[in-house]
């Protein structure tokens, strides 16, 4: 099957024809029909983090099952699905207790002792990244699988497997923003935009968006934002001290873009009682002022991937959109083919508004 590989990071990917295994007992492939172009795989591609190499990427994608090894039970050959990054056995303390992100049960790789999924056709093995779904197909875990209407379109469908649910669910499952709240989101990608969209349905009063670039705080606005704040041009604790008068900063900030700053700045804008709910993906160690933590009861969490039961969670997810009440398809501007893959992240790493989706012929 065709493949988008990458061999060196920084690095571009290279599309070439490669080998995907047979179905383990549990395991299923799916027949990729739209797979996303998400922002935090480019931390493997254009910033060198380090993983084992050659390596798919990808992990947002949805697509018709194609086959089911002998013990799958979830889900059946043609069933709609999308693939969700991460598995859950559905039985151990975390599954149990509703934080079935947490889950370490089921892994999203295959043992290394066991064959691997994907390889070059002189047999050397290529890495996966959870779904591996800059491909024609995908060999995953059967758990991570999530069944969908069919008559709800790939593209859209896609979606909901990262960027919608990790915004959407941080703001509903994670943080619990309450009606009349006030709301901060830095980072206006696809990621921040559902975290915006989702502050809007919860009933938040006001939704303020931040970044740095005018085209996505204009997007911001139509998902939902109350106010804007470009973070470039000035300092956003008096800007938001304008908007918000006397009130000592936001009930709830959200940080969707995984740098230093911006999770320092999720926490200093909180007023008391505030929490800040860290979403993007950053490795590094962050300072902030203890004082804030004790006198005024700030607090600061992390979000996985919305911290969902994605199995329940995404269905209601797309009933939300099929209802006209979540926009997705606004948050596509691109659909491209997997050969164009290196140009849709040019894109994305230039800090485009452009979010493409590759399409497949199915
Ligand atoms: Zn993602
Ligand atoms: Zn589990």
């Amino acid at each position: 099957m065709k493949a988008a590989v990458l061999y060196e990071s920084p690095g571009q990917l290279q599309v070439e024809d490669i080998v995907i295994d047979d179905p383990q007992p549990n395991e299923i492939i799916i027949q990729i029909a739209a797979s996303g172009l998400c922002h935090s795989d480019l931390h493997w591609l254009d910033r060198g983090y380090p993983m084992p190499k050659p390596i798919v990427l990808g992990h947002e994608a949805a697509g018709i099952v194609a086959r089911v090894g002998s013990e799958v039970s979830k889900v059946q050959v043609g069933d709609h699905v999308i693939g969700y990054n991460l598995g859950s056995c559905g039985d151990c303390e975390w599954c149990r207790s509703d934080r079935k992100v947490l889950c370490t049960r089921v892994g999203v790789r295959r043992d290394p002792s066991d064959r691997p999924r994907l390889s070059k056709h002189d047999g050397t093995p290529i890495e996966t990244s959870s779904l591996a779904a800059f491909a024609e197909q995908m060999l995953v875990h059967e758990s991570q699988a999530v069944i969908i209407d069919k008559d709800i379109a790939f593209d859209i469908a896609a979606m909901v497997g990262c960027g919608v649910p990790t915004g959407f669910g941080a703001v509903t499952r994670r943080a619990n923003v309450y009606p009349n709240a006030t709301v901060a989101v830095i980072g206006c990608g696809g990621i921040g935009l559902n975290a915006i969209q989702a502050a809007v349905l919860a009933g938040a009063s006001r939704v303020i968006a931040i970044d740095v670039n005018d085209g996505k705080l204009e997007l911001a606005r139509q998902f939902g934002a109350t106010d804007v704040i470009n973070s470039s041009t000035g300092d956003v604790l008096k800007r938001l001290g304008e908007i918000l008068p006397g009130r000592g900063g936001v009930d709830f900030s959200f940080e969707a873009i995984g740098k230093k700053a911006t999770y320092e700045l999720a926490f200093e804008i909180l007023r008391p009682g505030g929490l800040a709910t860290v979403i993007g993906v950053y490795e590094g160690d962050i300072q902030l002022p203890a004082q804030l933590f004790w006198s005024g009861e700030r607090a600061i969490q992390g979000s996985l991937m919305g911290s969902l039961d994605f199995q329940a969670d995404l269905p209601r997810i797309l009933e939300l959109y099929q209802q006209g009440r979540l926009k997705l398809e606004e948050l596509i501007s691109n659909r491209i083919p997997l050969e164009q893959i290196n140009e849709g992240y040019a894109e994305i790493s230039k800090g485009s508004v452009a979010r493409s989706v590759v399409m497949f012929d199915v």
